[in-house]
């Protein structure tokens, strides 16, 4: 099947900053420690790209050394590093507030756009990137859902989901260009991977999806491309600097993950309070490293030995992944197994009924048949939900986003 995109006519960027009523909301989230990168940690082999990009990253901890430089990304940074990046630029330490408010809350795409600025230092500062991407391409599909397709410096195409709903609207965000995971179902890993993503482009997804709503978000998932935990000290810089900048509460995002070994134990460490979602899939090894070719390195049984970790060392339940596959994945034999896994597991089963790709000709399952299987999961006393995915049509539902096709 063709990828069905409209092509709207690209959104032109605001010229002027949106002032939108954007009063974080108390989260409730214990305060966080400061933002932190690690900068020297090379996530993934493949990535020297992407680890050449992070050397470019804005690092709080220095905010004078990077932040004075120019094409420095201002975005993702906390308030001390604006605060340090402003003395240091010999300006009164209250404009890092200022710098701040209009970052996060005002929608600012260019330090020219900080009009309460004295003009002759925006000047001074003409070259210094905020580090806002480009609306390239918006689609919207009819039950509201809105997809972006972003253009970030280097002139990569990323994609980001918007999702309204009666009180909330949700964005699906992508933690890299493209996908190294391969997985079989999945069309952002048919198109392979390019480099992760830096904190501010991260963070831009959601302020592009806010602006363009004129609407609080409510809540993020790690859903959109890549695989968050390869990028993982980003992706965790990002989700502080859009809890403690943006004001969104750490329990409103879920961080979505095939497993890579050792990197869920380590998010433990970080003692956040998202939740974690892991892309469980199978119900046994075999299974699973046939959808899943990363799985072959990570046995079935080490991921859920890590997730048990996880549970203990957070107190937070595990939320798993399951794709329905029909004739495949969806049998009762399959309900057993997964329950036998998760007993007594602090846990939540998530059905997603699979979304048709055009390379692979899996089946979604019928309503009676994932209903079956909700029922043999229930009769083993599994918590478990059925996701329907959102903007189906428009090919922004899960594992459809696939920017490089369009692009
Ligand atoms: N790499 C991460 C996050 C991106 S995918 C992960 O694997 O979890 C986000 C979710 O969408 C995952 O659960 C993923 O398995 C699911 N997904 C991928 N392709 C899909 C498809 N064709 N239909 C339904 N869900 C899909």
């Amino acid at each position: 099947m063709e990828d069905r995109i409209l092509l709207i006519p690209a959104m032109a960027a605001p010229s002027s900053p949106t002032a939108i009523p954007l009063t974080p909301e108390a989260s409730g989230d214990t305060p966080q420690p400061s933002q932190q990168t690690e900068s020297a940690v090379v996530e993934n082999p493949t990535e020297a790209e992407a680890s050449a990009h992070r050397d470019n990253s804005p690092n709080p901890e220095h905010p004078q050394k990077t932040g004075a430089q120019a094409n420095q990304p201002l975005l993702g940074q906390s308030l001390e590093a604006l605060t340090a990046w402003m003395v240091a630029q010999e300006q009164p330490a209250y404009r890092g507030k200022q710098l701040h408010q209009w970052l996060y809350q005002q929608g600012a795409r260019s330090l020219q756009d900080i009009t309460v600025f004295p003009k002759a230092w925006r000047q001074q500062v003409e070259g210094v990137s905020v580090g806002r991407s480009e609306i390239y391409h918006r689609t919207e599909a009819s039950d509201g859902t809105v997809k972006y397709l972003l253009k970030l410096a280097d002139g990569q195409i990323i994609e980001a989901v918007g999702m309204p709903s009666a009180k909330r609207l949700t964005v699906c965000v992508s933690s890299q260009v493209g996908c190294p995971m391969a997985c079989d179902f999945c069309a952002t890993g048919k198109g392979g991977f390019l480099r992760n993503l830096a904190t501010h482009e991260i963070v831009d997804q959601v302020l592009t999806v806010q602006e363009d709503f004129g609407q609080r978000v409510s809540n993020i998932v790690f859903m959109g491309m890549g695989e968050p935990l390869l990028n993982t000290d980003n992706v965790v810089a990002a989700i502080r600097c859009l809890n403690q900048d943006v004001g969104i509460s750490q329990r409103s995002m879920t961080l979505s993950t095939v497993g890579i070994p050792g990197r869920i134990r380590k998010l433990a460490d970080e003692q956040l309070q998202v939740t974690l979602a892991v892309s469980l899939h199978a119900s046994n090894q075999a299974q699973r490293q046939d959808l899943i070719p990363s799985a072959k390195a990570y046995p079935l049984t080490e991921l859920l030995a890590e997730c048990r970790d996880y549970v203990k060392l957070t107190g937070r339940r595990v939320t798993f992944e399951y794709i329905l596959l029909a004739g495949l994945n969806d049998q009762p034999q399959n309900a057993a197994e997964l329950a036998q896994h998760l007993r007594g597991f602090q846990s939540h089963v998530n059905l997603i009924p699979y979304n048709p790709i055009s390379e692979v000709d899996y089946q979604r399952p019928s309503e009676a048949s994932i209903r079956e299987f909700v029922a043999q999961l229930e009769s083993r006393h599994i918590a478990v939900s059925v996701r329907y995915s959102r903007g189906l049509e428009e090919n922004a539902a899960c594992g459809q986003l696939r920017a490089s096709k369009v692009a």
